[in-house]
């Protein structure tokens, strides 16, 4: 009797040890394939025209998010609604109608020419060149009073992602310096010219800036431009019918409660944004057949598959400590919702002591994972604990040059103080294959290879559970931009 007992007490003991040493049976359990990709499907599909965040089905889309998380049973926190925070964002309207004229060559609204910064504007003033409107550019060049046109960007790089980092730069230069308005040239392909004319066609996200110099993107592939401005003493802008509006935003939050007494007073934030890009102005052919939808599924239908299934596997395997979980709204058009939440938090800040992003543009090696911000977090050997267990390799961020850390809504989060990596799939360089999906109409599930998408999501759930139990307090590199934040909010000074 008493020795059945010992045995059954060992083997239990033995089984239990095992279950704690094995999270990934239960993962790769409660992930089947259809299931864990389900959401996938769904937030990619066309029925949901590109989930842009000032589009009608977005609030599907969270509709859809929030019912899964009562579905798995989590819990609400303070001031949300069915899992909603709700709030608005002050937008913009398209202008109905505008031009910029220089010499004998008009450029169109929409076609050509648009609107980055400002409302409807009517104005003749001279036109100058002025490089790339650099403080060394601007040196000996009068400007008061005058339409500035420089060259989009920094240098001489093609770089085409960054180049609004630099503007706000110039735009606050030329300001203080007299201009009356800026207008940059894009000297890129038509192919890339399409992102931006498509996102500055539609509603945009008013920016403080809005109000201090007019900003324009003239398409000039051809480079005309500077020699036309050269040649002309005057041009005149004119754009109208651009009229402020508030969008209706929502951010779906949940939460489930930590096991162990002490840390559960403590959050993990796992977060993604379900938004996209929407609709294009004009279809394209896109291999072989006529597209105009944006699906998104890289960029981010996967990764909020992948906190769908986090939440449904910590709902039944909670971890030590309480975990969040978000799906933000708004990130591509600047990341809006995360923003939102850092300001107006659900769960007060210096309780949540990690964010684990989730984001993506494509990849090209499906032999790892890409954490941006790996190096610069104290979570490195989980994260790296999780992903060895999928046979995965880690590594950091492949192109610190575009300054992706600052790109997603990790950084909402980062700014305030918290450790806050992104985890994105394997991309072994920034190369024109990523570039053929990122924000193209064919990001789409064709040939997404959907075995390395489950593992890269349970590699994910993993490196969260072992955050989340690892009874440290995570913290940023010592000598990191966002260590004085961290030391700020958690009063560690
Ligand atoms: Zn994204």
């Amino acid at each position: 009797m008493r020795k059945t007992t010992l045995s059954l007490l060992f083997s239990l003991a033995l089984l239990s040890s095992f279950a704690q040493s094995a999270p990934t049976k239960d993962i790769n359990r409660l992930t089947p394939l259809n299931e864990t990709l389900a959401p996938l499907r769904f937030l990619a599909s066309d029925e949901l025209m590109g989930r842009a965040t000032t589009r009608p089905e977005i609030h599907i889309a969270a509709r859809y998010i929030s019912e899964l998380f009562r579905s798995f049973g989590l819990k609400e926190t303070q001031g949300t609604q069915d899992y909603f925070q709700i709030f608005n964002l002050p937008f913009i309207t398209a202008p109905a109608a505008g031009s910029f004229v220089v010499g004998n060559k008009s450029y169109t609204f929409g076609k050509d020419f648009v609107q980055t910064r400002g409302s409807a504007i009517q104005l003749s003033a001279p036109v100058v060149f002025a490089g790339f409107g650099s403080t060394a550019d601007l040196t000996s060049l009068d400007v008061k009073g005058k339409i500035v046109v420089t060259n989009m960007g920094e240098n001489d790089s093609t770089r085409v992602m960054g180049f609004r980092r630099f503007m706000n730069e110039k735009q606050t230069r030329l300001k203080e310096l007299g201009a009356v308005a800026l207008i940059e040239r894009f000297r890129q392909p038509a192919a890339e010219w399409e992102m931006p004319r498509n996102y500055f066609s539609g509603q945009r996200s008013r920016d403080p800036l809005d109000s201090l110099l007019p900003v324009f993107l003239v398409h000039d592939p051809a480079g005309e431009l500077s020699a036309r401005v050269k040649n002309s003493s005057a041009g005149t802008i004119q754009v109208s019918g651009n009229n402020p509006i508030n969008i209706t935003a929502k951010n779906v939050i949940g939460w489930v409660e930590g096991t162990d007494p002490k840390l559960k007073n403590e959050f993990i934030v796992i977060t993604a944004h379900y938004d996209h890009i929407g609709v294009a102005s004009v279809p394209k052919m896109e291999e072989g057949k006529l597209d105009s939808i944006y699906n998104g599924v890289r960029d981010n239908a996967i990764g909020v598959a992948g906190v769908i299934s986090a939440a449904r596997y910590f709902a039944q395997y909670p971890a030590k400590r309480s975990i969040l979980f978000i799906a933000f709204t708004g990130e591509e058009m600047g990341l809006l919702g995360s923003r939102y939440f850092a300001e107006h938090p659900t769960i007060p800040l210096d309780k949540i002591v990690y964010n684990l992003n989730i984001d993506n543009g494509g990849y090209n090696d499906t032999g790892r994972v890409n954490v941006i911000g790996l190096g610069r977090t104290s979570a490195d050997a989980d994260l790296k604990k999780a992903t060895a267990a999928y046979g995965l390799a880690l590594y950091g961020d492949p192109a610190p040059e575009q300054g992706l850390f600052d790109r997603s809504d990790n950084v909402s989060l980062a700014a305030k103080g918290i450790p806050a990596p992104s985890y994105g799939m394997g991309v072994a360089k920034l190369d024109a294959n990523i570039m053929k999906r990122y924000h193209q109409l064919s990001d789409e599930i064709g040939d997404v290879d959907l075995n390395y998408i489950l593992k890269y999501i349970r590699s994910y759930i993993l490196a969260a559970k072992y955050i989340a139990d690892n009874p440290v307090q995570p913290t940023w590199t010592a000598g990191d931009k966002y260590e004085a934040a961290w030391k700020k909010l958690y009063s560690k000074d």
